[in-house]
């Protein structure tokens, strides 16, 4: 396995609500990844502004800065071999109703918007958001420092 492939999640506020954030760790989990650092925080308006500027121009974006800033959320790094593609895949579909049968936004997402979790699109935005949320002592893997 090539070593120190990675990306980052963040379980969204109303998974958290409604109970689904163990469920949503477990199938994680089962899947192999392995977790490298793991934190729950709240994210403030103008975090979520900064996390998902990248939609800025979408209509959505006001309500999304609302949504995600509405509760706490469990931001993760994660580590598995292919750890990008692999972890778009176990998620599934932005939208709920065209995600694939047994991905997690199938199975926990209850719209477009809420849709349970994120996962990096990128290596470059899976370090990127990383550094949002890690600081350098926050990111051990077998007592060495992982990025
Ligand atoms: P994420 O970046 O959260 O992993 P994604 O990469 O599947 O999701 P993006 O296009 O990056 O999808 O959209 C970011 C987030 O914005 C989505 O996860 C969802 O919460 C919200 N979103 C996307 N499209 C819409 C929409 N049409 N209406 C409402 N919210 C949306
Ligand atoms: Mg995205």
């Amino acid at each position: 396995m090539k070593n120190r492939e990675f990306t980052f999640t963040m379980i969204k506020p109303t998974a958290i609500r409604f109970g689904k954030l163990v469920p949503i760790l477990d199938e994680i989990n089962h899947a192999g990844f392995a977790v490298i650092a793991m934190k729950m925080t709240r994210l403030s308006k103008a975090q979520a502004e900064k996390f998902y500027a990248i939609h800025k121009e979408r209509p959505f974006f006001e309500e999304l800065v609302s949504f995600m800033s509405s509760g706490p959320v469990l931001a993760a790094v994660l580590q598995k071999e292919n750890a990008v593609q692999e972890f778009r895949k176990l998620i599934g579909n932005t939208n709920p109703q065209s995600a694939e049968e047994g991905t997690i936004r199938k199975k926990f997402a209850i719209s477009i918007q809420e849709n349970a979790i994120h996962g990096s699109d990128s290596d470059q935005n899976a370090l990127i958001e990383t550094n949002f949320f890690f600081n350098q002592f926050e990111i051990f893997s077998n007592n060495e420092s992982f990025l």
